[in-house]
């Protein structure tokens, strides 16, 4: 049985088996689907504290899972696919693993990519359809593309795709934008991008296999017009990562999971959250990294707390607070 399984390799998750691993509770590390998180999706990050000149997202992943390794956490590949928190020790199902018992688990799980849910879009994914512009910008050297959304990630792979495509037209529903004034006055000084505003998506139109053009209506006329494409890049948000935790935790009705406030705690004792499956709000690197470190403090005062318990005793849900 392990002492402490942490669920997902993003800063929360790494942050929290950097200092499990220091603290000698030989944390393992399930990767996940897409390990390393949304930082191994971007480029340059330039607010994470310590980087004067910006660090590379994948770089700064690289680091901290070379960091946990260095003391210590082990770490495998796979995903979670079942969990069992009703009674102690918690069970888990792991892809490609088996199952693993654990006395304490830490779920950094994160958030993924919202799609538009409109026709052509699904099926066109690969084929000019994108939620990752540095996985896929390579590809649109010299040509045209369009990105959906109107916060800080839009603009971020907005600018990151002008360096390679021709032109990178903005499409947002409204009027205003989302993004921060820093992030909106880039995008708008840079000559590549230009501006479709009040539109809302209605199809991903493709022809012979590719993506020919995202069809648009006008919020203000109802008119629906044809922009040409060959690349149609989706930034609209993120999902929490917890279809597998389904009614075995409380959750929001999104599905980000319920902490007890100013802790890592969840509704069950002995299971933890951290980073943007708990947080709908900040849902920053560093404030991952430090929700990540405050679920290793937690663990570790949980598991001091029940040394001297027998872990097969089925203990329940976590007592009222
Ligand atoms: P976001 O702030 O939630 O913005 C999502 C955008 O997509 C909004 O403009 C929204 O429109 C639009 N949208 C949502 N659903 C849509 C739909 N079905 N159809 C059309 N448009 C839709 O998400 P984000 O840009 O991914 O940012 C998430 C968080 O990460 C934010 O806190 C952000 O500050 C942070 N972030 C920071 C950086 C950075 O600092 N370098 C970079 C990226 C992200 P409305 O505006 O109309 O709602």
């Amino acid at each position: 049985m392990e002492k402490v399984v942490i669920l997902g390799t993003g800063p929360a998750g790494l942050t929290a088996a950097i200092y499990l691993a220091r603290a000698n509770m030989n944390p393992v590390v399930i990767e996940g689907a897409e390990p390393g998180g949304q930082l191994s999706l971007t480029t340059e990050v330039e607010n994470f504290p310590g980087f004067i000149d910006g660090v590379m997202g994948p770089e700064l992943i690289d680091n901290m899972r070379k960091q946990a390794e260095k003391f210590g956490a082990v770490f495998k590949n796979g995903w979670v696919t079942d969990v069992d928190v009703s009674k102690r020790p918690f069970t888990l199902e792991v892809s490609g693993i088996g199952q693993l018992q654990t006395q304490a688990l830490i779920i950094s799980t994160g958030a993924s990519a919202k799609m538009l849910n409109i026709p052509g879009e699904k099926e066109n994914v690969g084929r000019g359809v994108s939620t990752c512009a540095t996985c896929d910008g390579f590809f649109f050297r010299g040509k045209k593309v369009v990105i959906v959304g109107g916060g800080d990630s839009a603009m971020e792979e907005a600018n990151f795709l002008s360096k390679f495509a021709s032109e990178v037209e903005i499409v947002h529903r409204r009027d205003e934008l989302r993004a921060s004034k820093i992030m909106q006055d880039r995008a708008k000084e840079n000559e590549k991008i230009t501006w479709n505003l009040n539109k809302t998506p209605v199809e991903v139109v493709s022809e012979d296999n590719k993506v020919k053009g995202l069809v648009v209506k006008d919020n203000q006329t109802g008119k629906e017009e044809l922009v040409e494409t060959d690349g149609l890049f989706i930034a609209i948000g993120h999902n929490p990562n917890t279809e597998f935790l389904k009614g075995k935790l409380k959750t929001d009705d999104v599905g980000y999971i319920d902490v007890v406030p100013g802790t890592t705690e969840t509704n069950v004792l002995g299971v933890f959250a951290c980073g943007d499956v708990q947080d709908n709000k900040y849902r920053q690197a560093i404030t991952a990294a430090g929700t990540g470190c405050m679920a290793a403090l937690d663990v570790e005062r949980y598991l001091e707390g029940n040394a001297a318990q027998d872990w097969s005793i089925s203990l329940g849900g976590r007592a009222d607070k």
